[in-house]
C-alpha cells in the first residue's frame, strides 16, 4: 500500500500528540478534532481499510480497541461514555488509507452519526 501521513508519525517521522504507543500499536490527537476528545489508534503495522485486515491480524484489532479504552479512561470519558468509529472507504469518509479508529468523547453524540 502507499505510505500515508498515519505511517510517518508511526516511524516517528512526522510529529504528532502521542497518548500512548507500543510495539504494534499508536495512538495520537486527531488534528482536527470532533469533539473534545478526539484521539486516533492505528497499528503500526501498515493496513489501508478495514477491509484489507487478515484473519492473522485479529489479535492486533483487538488491542486497538483495548489501547482506545485505556485511552478513554485516561481521559476521564469512560463513565460518561464515548465512541469509536472506523471508517472504511470512500462513502464513510476515510480519507487516509492507514487503518485508524477515531476514539470521540467529552461531549454528547449524536446518533445515528451523518
Ligand atoms: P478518516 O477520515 O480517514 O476516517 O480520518 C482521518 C483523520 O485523520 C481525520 O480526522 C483528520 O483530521 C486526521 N488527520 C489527517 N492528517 C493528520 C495528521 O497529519 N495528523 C493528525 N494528528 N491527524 C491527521
Amino acid at each position: 500500500m502507499p505510505d500515508t501521513v498515519f505511517g510517518k508519525i508511526a516511524r516517528g517521522e512526522l510529529d504528532a500528540d502521542i497518548v500512548y504507543e507500543d510495539d504494534e500499536v499508536v495512538a495520537f490527537r486527531d488534528l482536527n478534532p470532533q469533539a473534545p476528545l478526539h484521539v486516533l489508534i492505528i497499528p503500526r503495522k501498515p493496513i489501508a481499510t478495514l477491509n484489507d485486515v487478515a484473519a492473522a491480524d485479529a489479535a492486533l484489532i483487538g488491542r486497538l480497541f483495548q489501547v482506545a479504552a485505556e485511552v478513554a479512561a485516561r481521559e476521564g470519558v469512560a463513565e460518561q461514555g464515548y465512541r469509536t468509529v472506523i471508517n472504511c472507504n470512500a462513502q464513510a469518509g476515510q480519507t487516509v488509507y492507514h487503518l485508524h479508529v477515531h476514539l470521540l468523547g467529552g461531549r454528547a453524540l449524536q446518533w445515528p452519526p451523518g
